[in-house]
């Protein structure tokens, strides 16, 4: 079921999203060679705990930590580890957070130091996909518009689409729905309305768009080992346009 969110709502979702938001500006800073993806966690968790929050993700389908650290050929739902970040490395950190019930949701990939040129590629244009999404999501389109959108951005760019996963209405609960795929026909799926607050999450690949699940069954990587970038923003559909719950406008 599709709810539509009310004022007061919205602000709690605001207030839970700007978390989640001030997060990704805190972690950035320790996204270096040699700090490893459990850590990251932790700091991560620590911050969003001292803002009154807690993470939408701990315990979420059996995930047991935080945040999603996922390096390089990890799509999403990498489990933090040991692992210590290597130059070179990408690493998308996904955070979730909830506020007196209300949940925000963004995923960003970061560079490890110097990265390559596939790799920059790659995360500029997912990036660009992700705001190519946005900016369909507007009151009287429909949940296919913004799929098509990012996928037909997605594949002029030469990437591949992940379509095991999806994008989703994030409210009471982080996952809710509609589900909003990364490819779609224009015009069709749920018609978007004013109230609605979805998350719109590209998640592409430089080769193959297959994916394997790891052993923990949560866990996504490329088939054929080639990097993945994943970009998302929570957004409040509102009659004068998106609303970034998860950012700042630009
Ligand atoms: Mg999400
Ligand atoms: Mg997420």
């Amino acid at each position: 079921m599709i709810t539509i969110k009310s004022p007061r709502e919205i602000e709690l979702l605001k207030q839970a999203g700007n978390v989640v938001y001030q997060t990704h500006q805190y972690i950035k800073p320790f996204i270096k060679e040699g700090i490893t993806t459990k850590e990251i966690d932790r700091l991560c968790e620590e911050f969003i705990r001292s803002k009154g929050c807690t993470p939408s993700f701990k315990g979420c389908e059996g995930f047991p930590y935080s945040v999603c650290t996922s390096v390089n050929d990890c799509v999403v739902h990498g489990y933090p580890s040991n692992y210590k970040l290597k130059n070179g490395d990408i690493i998308t950190v996904d955070i979730g957070a909830c506020y007196k019930g209300y949940h925000g949701d963004s995923g960003w990939t970061y560079a490890v130091g110097n990265i390559s040129d596939n790799d920059k590629y790659l995360m500029e244009h997912t990036e660009k996909a992700l705001y190519e999404g946005i900016k369909k999501a507007r009151v009287g389109n429909r949940v296919g518009d913004i799929g098509h959108a990012v996928y037909e951005y997605a594949t002029k760019h030469h990437l591949g689409v992940v379509r095991e996963f999806v994008g989703h209405g994030v409210g009471t609960s982080v996952h809710e729905d509609p589900s909003v795929p990364n490819y779609g026909k224009e015009g069709t799926g749920p018609l978007l309305k004013e109230g609605m607050v979805i998350a719109i999450e590209p998640m592409l690949t430089f080769g193959s768009e297959e994916i394997d699940i790891l052993d923990n069954d949560l866990t996504a990587v490329t088939y054929d080992g080639s990097n993945a970038a994943h970009y998302e923003h929570t957004i409040a559909i509102t009659k004068d346009g998106p609303i970034l719950l998860t950012g700042v406008d630009k």
